[in-house]
């Protein structure tokens, strides 16, 4: 049984052709899916009953369920969406002034494990598929809020160790026949897989990109990114470059700024230099608490006095909102679950 949320034009336009039924059908029902809203063949209305029996019987519209919706008193809602398997993800609404960005995951669990995160705690479980991915924007289009202005790919897991199903999904959002989401409205952080950013341009599939570098130099990445040791600070500033002249889109660098580990006026003297003359912007993240790792966010004093001396060296600078901490929906805040006892794995 084919999962259709998760499928191209393309591939339902074949499935179509092998079930006897006009491939030029494909089209109009996937945007019964993706633009209208349909939860079941019963209720595409312009299809005759024995086309809408005939496709129920052999395909489903999605594979994932919203299993609890909680939402915090600043207006961020997190749903928990259940996987096939009892595993379950988190995807988080954020509503901010008249915009409405929705935030996704692509992994169960993450093998990067940053030691400052909470989604990494227990490792990888697996990849999400292309269906488990697209699905999350339809259920909060459906659920909670049907005019999306953006999507960021900054929820659990390392989306560039996902690529196949993760560019599949951006493409079923950014298609006409799917969401119609642009790639300019999403955003795709990473914490360096360079090799796959590359791999973006090739294929054309060109968001925005976030690129973590938490770190003003190497020693200090590796300590707090452990399993990405290899990925030098100044190589991902110059992947930020070479994606941004390639692709014309945003490149950002994120900041987790954690006391007493990266948020020195040093570290913003030592960031800046760097980073200085890329006409790229720092998001500066205060850090969300997560009980289990013992990191703190800094004091108010330390992050002024971070952010004007980077801001001192010619850097433009973003310091994130605090949105969702009643609710661990905030930044590094979201958590795979699942209920067995999970290997731990590194990248
Ligand atoms: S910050 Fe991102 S890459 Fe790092 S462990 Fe968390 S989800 Fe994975």
């Amino acid at each position: 049984m084919e999962t259709l949320a998760g499928l191209t034009v393309q591939e339902f336009e074949e499935l179509c052709a092998a079930d006897d039924l006009e491939r030029w059908r494909a089209r109009p029902i996937l945007q019964w899916i993706h633009r209208r809203g349909a939860t079941s063949f019963e209720g595409m209305t312009d299809l005759s009953k024995e086309t809408r029996a005939a496709l129920a019987a052999k395909h489903r519209i999605f594979s994932t369920t919203v299993r609890e919706r909680r939402a915090s008193p600043d207006g961020t809602t997190k749903l928990l969406i259940g996987l096939e398997d009892g595993d379950v993800v988190e995807t988080v609404l954020i509503p901010e002034a008249d915009r409405r960005t929705i935030c996704i995951s692509t992994q169960v669990g993450c093998p990067v494990r940053c030691r400052f995160c909470a989604s990494g705690l227990n490792g990888l479980r697996r990849n999400l598929g292309a269906a488990e991915i697209a699905e999350q924007v339809l259920h909060v289009k459906r659920e909670l809020e049907p005019h999306l202005t953006s999507v960021v790919v900054m929820g659990i897991g390392e989306p560039l160790l996902n690529y196949a199903n993760l560019t599949k999904a951006l493409r079923i959002m950014k298609a006409s026949w799917g969401m119609g989401i642009g790639y300019n409205r999403i955003t795709l952080s990473t914490v360096g897989v360079l090799d796959k950013i590359d791999r973006l341009v090739e294929d054309g599939v060109t968001p925005n990109l976030a690129i973590s570098l938490h770190a003003p130099n190497d020693e200090i990445r590796r300590e707090i990114v452990p399993t990405m040791a290899k990925v030098r600070v100044i190589d991902l500033i110059k992947a930020g470059r070479a994606y941004k002249e390639a692709t014309r889109k945003n490149v950002t660098f994120e900041y987790v700024l954690l006391d007493g580990v990266n948020d020195d006026r040093k570290h913003a003297l030592e960031l800046g230099k760097k980073v200085r003359g890329t006409k790229m912007k720092v998001n500066v993240i205060p850090y969300n608490r997560v009980e289990e790792t013992g990191f703190r966010a800094p004091s108010k004093e330390r992050l002024d006095r971070f952010v004007e001396a980077l801001g001192g060296c010619g850097v433009p600078i973003m310091v994130r909102k605090q949105k969702g901490d009643e609710v661990s929906a905030a930044c590094g805040q979201l958590r795979a679950r699942w209920t067995e006892p999970v290997p731990t794995e590194h990248a």
